[in-house]
């Protein structure tokens, strides 16, 4: 019998009549003679309290005491489901992570799944049992502590689920009708992409379309996982296939840009007057690393003297105040005059793997933005995208802007 993977996000789980929603697209794949396991988050808003209530318990809260908390949420949604879809009539079992178990790494608070035994819930399904699996979930051995994969993690329980399962099939249930060219939200003109190529909603993850987590997408890609984004809020007897992320050999009408992304999890920092000098960008970068902070955005400015430079880098928001200590703490190494910092800034983004094989598309983007009066403040390249740095209050305008620019409007 052929295996299917229905993964359900927070608004898709709100409250329990939308839990008996889902309970009705499960039932009709289970009708279709599909083995079924259901991946589930927290119901929507559930874990954003959970972490509140750690931050209020203690600002340097125990990582591991973390994830025993927010682990909580996906616990309840999965019994709940599992009691609904039983009251139909459907044969149904809860999973908790430890109990499959889905093996991670310690990382506590965003782990890294390590092997998933699919031997349980492969006997649940000779039962004819449905498998409702608690999404964002693992256990670290040897210690036999809970973990979870960092915010948005059920998308990586479940397509990880369906890897382990060598399942035909991973649908990503969730609140709009699949993946488009930016945020549907902000940019009403936003187009519904019928295909996506994995390497594009890498990007476009990794760039803040928050859509999809990254690691689901590299555990996608690498697993070869047939996985679809689509609507809980269809009709359960007639839902629409959404977008497949697929092989760039699967696209038949390839556009230059696909999509674009923004992050407001960045921050700016500015180093004023540094010596310029071999060896600084080792000064200022290697502490950085050591302490795990991810610098992303680079620009070096030389000075009208030659002899001081100002240098402006971007970190993630969460590693702001951590970031400027560790520069203080080296000020005298590095010999900087002022250090500025701002997070009032967004990065938005161009993705598209036309852009290999297509020159000057970046720059359209500078021109355009510049006539809308927007000051670019940072800018990085690779080879199928590019983002700027911008001020925040300026980040609708700037990716309606690109949607235009790029033929990305819906007509
Ligand atoms: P879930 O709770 O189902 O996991 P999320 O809130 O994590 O749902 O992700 C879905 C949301 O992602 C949508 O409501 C939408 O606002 C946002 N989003 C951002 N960029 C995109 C995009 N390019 N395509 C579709 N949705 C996007
Ligand atoms: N409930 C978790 C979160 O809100 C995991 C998820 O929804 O994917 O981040
Ligand atoms: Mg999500």
């Amino acid at each position: 019998m052929s295996r299917l993977v229905m993964k359900f996000g927070g608004t898709s789980v709100a409250n329990i009549e939308r839990i008996k929603n889902v309970a009705r697209h499960v039932q009709r794949e289970v009708a279709a003679g599909h083995h079924v396991a259901v991946v589930v988050s927290a119901m929507s808003g559930k874990t954003n309290e959970l972490v509140g209530w750690c931050k209020e318990g203690a600002a340097l809260y125990d990582p591991r005491e973390y994830d025993a908390v927010v682990a909580s949420g996906e616990q309840v949604t999965s019994g709940l489901l599992a009691i609904v879809l039983q009251d139909m009539g459907i044969p149904a079992r809860s999973w908790q992570g430890w109990q499959i178990p889905i093996k991670t790494s310690d990382a506590h608070g965003s782990a890294r799944i390590e092997d998933i035994d699919p031997k349980g819930l492969e006997d649940g399904f000779a039962r004819g049992e449905v498998a409702v699996i608690a999404g964002f979930q693992g256990i670290h051995m040897p210690t036999g502590r809970l973990t979870t994969l960092g915010r948005g993690g059920s998308d990586t329980s479940a397509v990880a689920i369906a890897a382990a399962l060598k399942a035909d099939r991973c649908d990503i249930y969730t609140d709009v009708d699949g993946v488009y060219t930016t945020d549907p939200r902000i940019v009403p003109k936003a187009k519904r992409l019928d295909r996506v190529v994995f390497e594009e909603m890498l990007e476009m993850a990794s760039l803040g379309s928050k859509v999809l987590q990254v690691r689901s997408v590299e555990v996608a890609m690498v697993h070869k996982v047939k996985t679809f984004v689509r609507s809980s809020f269809d009709d359960p007897a007639d839902p629409k296939p959404g977008t497949l992320i697929c092989d760039e050999e699967d696209i038949v009408e390839q556009q230059v840009v696909s999509g674009i992304a923004y992050s407001k999890d960045e921050a700016q920092i500015t180093l004023r007057d540094v010596a310029d000098k071999p060896g600084i960008a080792a000064a200022i970068f290697v502490p950085l690393a050591d302490a795990n902070i991810n610098v992303d955005m680079i620009i070096q400015v030389v000075s009208d003297d030659a002899k001081t430079t100002d240098l402006t880098f971007t970190v993630p928001t969460a590693d702001f105040e951590r970031a400027k200590k560790i520069l203080a703490d080296h000020k005298t190494e590095v010999g900087y005059k002022e250090l500025a910092g701002a997070t009032d800034v967004v990065k938005v983004s161009a993705i598209g793997i036309g852009m290999r094989s297509h020159a000057g598309v970046a720059a359209r983007a500078f021109k355009a933005l510049s006539d809308k009066g927007i000051n670019i403040r940072a800018i990085t390249t690779s080879e199928i995208k590019f983002s700027v740095l911008i001020d925040a209050e300026y980040t609708e305008l700037a990716v309606r802007t690109l949607h235009t620019l790029y033929g990305l409007d819906k007509a």
